[in-house]
């Protein structure tokens, strides 16, 4: 086991000397934030964009690579929060972008596409019926909803810590904002993420630990016993907005068969970890099929796109006329378009096989730096998606990767790697995503750089 143990003031020191760094290299950026906070908040679309001291701005992408306002090129291990396991512009997907825009890009009525993605998502998610949204957030909350109309019930219940898109349902539970007032394991309280959440939708949420089917057991029969039976389980079969946490071996079957037992509808929200993960999510990975799926990020190959799947007796809620899963551009033709070339042409067995291989090279390669340097840290990955985790002990839910994880040390890595010329996702939440075009030099990359920063702060 790991000895070393990181010296505070090391981090410090060096974050400020590559934050200076970076600053030196984007000037361009700078100046595009202090125009940009003009007009929008924080200077960027989403918070999610934002950055302290401010952003750096890009221009373009293609395969791997995407270049910043500076012109530097950057090797993208961000790829878009995951939505680019396909790499930036791949020819087939722009061709089909291409072919279908100068066709009509919007009617507010079904094309073909469609019917045909909804028969490739049927048959890979095992799972019947199929509607499509513009993001995952819209899967989500039209997936609780139609929950909801099928049980007759209010409450839902998620896993502490999983973030399942900015809608009031799941804004609950999600980070380190409130740690404090988390509340002992078998209570853990429901709070806000942010302003503007109402009390009565905070209250409708029971957060409950990944991975803890004991737990989960006790505070669902809890709910039961009272009167408040919960109308679904929203999880990701594997947690991916912390790092990302594996399911223990049994845990998604032992899910699967409290939820049926009490009539609660599974839903597992695989919006990050449908398509990047495997091309029938977790049903072709662990074996397990929810009664219901979301998905969103890779789905269409950049463009927006989210979907919800779902058996046919809870679907036939909405085919009923019961609920109103609706969107003037759900189903979109473009997006359609996108998603069929993704689907059909570019995710395809070859296209895993590589993105297994390549992750195995770069978890064993961290891995081997961590040994090197006897440094606290360990690797977790599944195809396209891996993390380093900064930490002694394992991480299997919100309470020990507040506990274990090093968000010092994350933040760190984030500087060092722009500053070599690689970019991955910010924030101490989120995983690497690897792409279809990236190579082993792109991983070995990612790997020398990480080595930078373990021989630093363990000098
Ligand atoms: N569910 C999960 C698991 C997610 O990771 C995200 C986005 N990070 C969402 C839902 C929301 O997706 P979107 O940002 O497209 O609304």
């Amino acid at each position: 086991m790991a000895e070393c143990v990181p010296n505070r003031k090391l981090i410090a020191e060096l974050m400020e000397k590559e934050e200076k760094r970076l600053e030196q290299e984007t000037p361009k950026s700078y100046e595009l934030y202090q125009r940009a906070s003009k007009h929008m908040p924080m200077g960027v679309a989403s918070t999610y964009h934002a950055r302290d001291p401010y952003p750096v701005y890009f221009t373009h992408g293609r395969g791997p690579h995407i270049w910043s306002v500076e012109g530097r090129e950057i090797v993208d291990f961000h790829n878009g929060y995951g939505c680019m396991v396909q790499g930036h512009a791949h020819p087939l997907i722009v061709e089909a972008i291409q072919k279908r825009a100068p066709l009509g890009t919007q009617f507010g009525l079904p094309t073909e596409d469609a019917i045909i993605m909804a028969e490739h998502l049927a048959g890979a998610f095992k799972l019947p019926q199929w509607r499509f949204v513009n993001s995952g957030s819209e899967a989500t909350m039209d997936a609780i909803r139609v929950a909801r109309a099928f049980t007759g019930r209010e409450t839902i219940v998620k896993m502490f810590g999983s973030y399942h898109g900015h809608h009031d349902y799941v804004m609950v539970s999600i980070g380190a904002l409130d740690y404090g007032r988390i509340g002992p394991r078998d209570d853990y309280a429901s709070l806000p993420y942010g302003g503007g959440i109402p009390q009565s939708s905070i209250d409708l949420t029971v957060p409950v630990p990944f991975n803890d089917i004991e737990n989960m057991t006790r505070r669902i029969e809890r709910m039961v016993e009272e009167g408040n039976p919960p109308a679904c389980v929203i999880m990701e079969p594997a947690m991916m907005n912390l790092g990302v946490v594996l399911p223990e071996p049994g845990f998604l079957e032992d899910v699967r068969a409290l939820t049926k037992k009490h009539g609660i509808v599974l839903i597992f929200d695989e919006v990050k970890v449908g398509i990047c993960t495997a091309r029938g999510g977790a049903a072709e990975r662990w074996g397990v099929v929810p009664d219901m799926v979301t998905l969103g990020k890779a789905i269409a190959g950049g463009t927006p796109c989210g979907a919800i799947g779902g058996t046919e007796e809870i679907m036939a809620k909405v085919n009923d006329g019961t609920v109103f899963q609706v969107g003037t551009y759900s189903g979109n033709p473009l997006s359609m378009a996108a998603a069929r070339a993704s689907f059909e042409q570019v995710m395809t067995d070859e296209a895993y096989a590589h993105l297994n291989a390549l992750n195995d090279r770069i978890i064993a390669k961290c891995d081997a730096v961590c040994q090197k340097y006897d440094f606290p840290g360990y690797t977790v990955g599944i195809s396209s998606k891996g993390c380093v985790n900064f930490a002694l002990g394992k991480i299997t839910d919100y309470e020990s990767f507040i506990k274990e994880q090093d968000a010092d040390l994350v933040a760190l890595a984030w500087l060092y790697n722009i500053n070599r010329g690689l970019i991955i996702a910010p924030g101490r939440e989120e995983e690497w995503t690897l792409s279809v075009t990236h190579t082993d030099a792109d991983v070995d990359l990612f790997v020398g750089a990480f080595e930078d920063l373990v021989r630093d702060v363990t000098a």
